[in-house]
């Protein structure tokens, strides 16, 4: 099995390679268990993804702010926005990765602070009939941290208002292909609202979908 740190160096370098998030932005974390300790790998504040080494990426804990200081003091700090990665692990534990963008068209919908409706099937992939969009609050901050909770009940995905996006998998590969998955429904959906007010599938039919995309994901 390949090292989790490399593999989180690995998507974290795609993240700039596929413009999902351009230079510094953007930040990704995998849960990982390190000495009985449960908490995640994320990558750190500061350092260009190209140079990331195994060594520069910084555990957090679960368990609040103790081993946090402790890892703080030891080298790079983690991403300022560890604590909506911190927060997403607790209340979801279905979540084994999380990818969080600066995407462009992301940020360009989120800057509008409305959830995208049904306008295409593919919006299921989120886990229901619409990408919801966390309440702005400022970043690094445990207000921002609950709105995202809020806005990713029976979700996998959300907007994040004034900021971006942030998806979560079973593992970084599916975290990320989420993230790519919003990324283009974001675009496809401002070119479709510039032509007007479209047609949004009925909950009826995205329920149907909602069975579809769950039976196609089981492997
Ligand atoms: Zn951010």
């Amino acid at each position: 099995m390949k090292d989790l740190k490399e593999e989180l160096i690995e998507f974290a370098r795609k993240l700039n390679s596929t413009s999902l998030s351009p230079l510094r932005s953007g930040n990704v974390s995998v849960r990982v268990t390190q000495d009985n300790v449960e908490g995640f790998f994320i990558t750190p504040s500061g350092k260009k993804y190209e140079d990331l080494k195994p060594r520069d990426i910084v555990f957090i804990s679960l368990n609040e702010k103790y081993d946090f200081i402790k890892w703080f003091n030891t080298g790079l700090n983690p991403s300022s926005e560890w604590r909506f990665h911190q927060d997403i692990y607790l209340n979801k534990i279905e979540a084994k990765a999380i990818v969080h963008a600066h995407s462009p068209h992301a940020t360009a919908v989120s800057a509008h602070r409305k959830a995208i409706p049904a306008f295409h099937y593919m919006v299921a992939l989120a886990g229901g009939d619409d990408i919801k969009c966390a309440e702005y609050a400022t970043f690094g901050t445990s207000e921002l941290s609950q709105n995202i909770i809020k806005a990713l009940q029976n979700r996998k995905a959300c907007l994040m208002s004034n900021h971006g996006q942030v998806t979560f998998g079973k593992n970084l590969n599916q975290a990320f292909e989420l993230a790519e998955e919003v990324e283009n429904i974001c675009h496809q959906y401002i070119n479709t609202i510039k032509l007007g007010k479209p047609t949004i599938l009925s909950s009826v039919e995205m329920n149907k979908i909602l069975e579809k995309v769950k039976n196609y994901k089981k492997d």
